[in-house]
């Protein structure tokens, strides 16, 4: 159904994780927002792993993130499975084991949240509809219609229609494929690392009555063969049914350097609130949507400069993205070696720096 208006506050595109908490918080904040999808559902069809940290761990890896449990209500209807264990495989299959409190998601029911709860602050959603170009304060559809607005907000993944005009900044994309298996499968997180996914890294999420299976690589990297090929040996390693084939891809860059120009603003994949070194972006990207609604709000009430997010956005994710992005590229480095250096690199003595690594704190203190 169109919207009667066409003149907005704010206009954000795509209503992922990253849009609809922009969204949320500019309504919070009293301003009109129109979030513009072109799915329609929302969060379908599903393109993600699923895990995200429990609100203790996020504190413990975002410590300058300020009101998690504001930020972050996932409904129990959203959450899977809850689990208290990841492991880290190299090839050789003997995992290093760390405490760590994770939810497998419901991620289509997750996103439906989102949505809700930002309708539930006044947000406005036209879904079904794919924005074409953004041209100053005009937004066009592909179906030729234009809505303005006196800020416009990119959230639509790595692709976003804003980020490819105005922003001329490339990232290292990571393909991925996943499924989701029925069957029974142990409780534990699994991240496996070695030449089954050259670069990347392949999961198993457990989810209840079967888990979340995937893996992606960088293309560079795969000597030939194909993500599909890499893929498919790595599912087979685990017996259950295949209900669900999905595919996708994640900016493994981390963050980009601006993320606002003139009134036109990026969040989450499409400004590449990614943190590299774990893939996690669900829960980043709604760190950033929080920063970046609260500064439109405070923006259309007094003159705030959108440069404020900026600002904001370094205070809570600086440091850990800057640790994220280099324990990436240290990773990068160890994961082109062979298999059997890999083996040996996983053992006791480096166990607690490789979790460091992964949880994006300093290598060293
Ligand atoms: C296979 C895969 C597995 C992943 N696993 C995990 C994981 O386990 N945990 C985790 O934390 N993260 C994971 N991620 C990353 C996570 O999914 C993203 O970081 C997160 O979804 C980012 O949210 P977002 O709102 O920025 O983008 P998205 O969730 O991609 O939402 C973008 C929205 O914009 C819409 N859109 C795009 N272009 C347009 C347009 N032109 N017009 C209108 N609408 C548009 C899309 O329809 C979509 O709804 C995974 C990603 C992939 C691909």
């Amino acid at each position: 159904m169109q919207p009667p208006r066409t003149d907005w506050d704010a206009i954000v595109i795509g209503g992922g994780p990253a849009g609809s908490t922009t969204a949320r918080y500019i309504a919070e904040g009293g301003a009109d927002v129109l979030v513009i999808d072109g799915r329609d559902s929302i969060g379908s069809p599903l393109q993600c792993g699923e895990l995200v940290p429990s609100n203790d761990e996020m504190r413990r890896l975002c410590p300058d993130v300020p009101e998690i449990d504001d930020l972050l209500r996932t409904p129990d209807s959203a959450v899977s499975m809850r689990t208290s264990e990841m492991r880290l495989v190299p090839p050789s299959g003997k995992p290093l084991c760390y405490d760590f409190e994770g939810m497998v998601l419901n991620r289509v029911v997750h996103d439906e949240a989102l949505v809700e709860l930002a309708e539930s602050k006044g947000a406005q959603y036209l879904v079904g509809s794919r924005v074409e170009s953004v041209d100053g304060e005009t937004v066009r559809l592909r179906d030729g219609s234009e809505y303005t607005s006196r800020v416009v907000i990119g959230a639509g993944g790595h692709n976003d229609p804003l980020r490819k005009t105005k922003w001329e900044v490339k990232s290292l994309i990571i393909p991925v494929k996943f499924v989701l298996m029925s069957g029974d499968f142990e409780d534990a997180l699994e991240l496996h690392f070695g030449s089954m996914a050259p670069g990347g890294y392949a999961w198993k999420f457990p989810k209840l009555g079967g888990a979340n299976i995937g893996l992606g690589i960088q293309t560079a990297l795969a000597r030939g063969k194909s993500l599909n090929e890499y893929s498919e040996e790595f599912i087979s390693r685990y017996d259950g049914r295949v209900e669900f084939r999905g595919a996708g891809s994640l900016p493994m860059s981390g963050s980009i350097s601006s993320f606002v120009k003139g009134n036109h603003l990026l969040v989450g994949d499409a400004a590449g609130m990614v943190l590299p070194s774990n893939g996690a972006g669900i829960t980043i990207a709604m760190i950033g949507g929080r920063i970046a609604g609260q500064v439109v709000a405070q923006h259309l009430r007094d003159g705030t400069p959108l440069s404020e997010y900026e600002v904001r956005w370094e205070e809570q994710m600086g440091k850990v993205m800057r640790n994220s992005k280099r324990a990436f590229r240290l990773g990068s480095l160890l994961f082109r070696a062979p298999d059997w250096l890999l083996n040996l690199a996983f053992n006791r003595l480096t166990k607690p720096l490789i979790w460091r690594a992964v949880t994006c704190r300093p290598l060293l203190s």
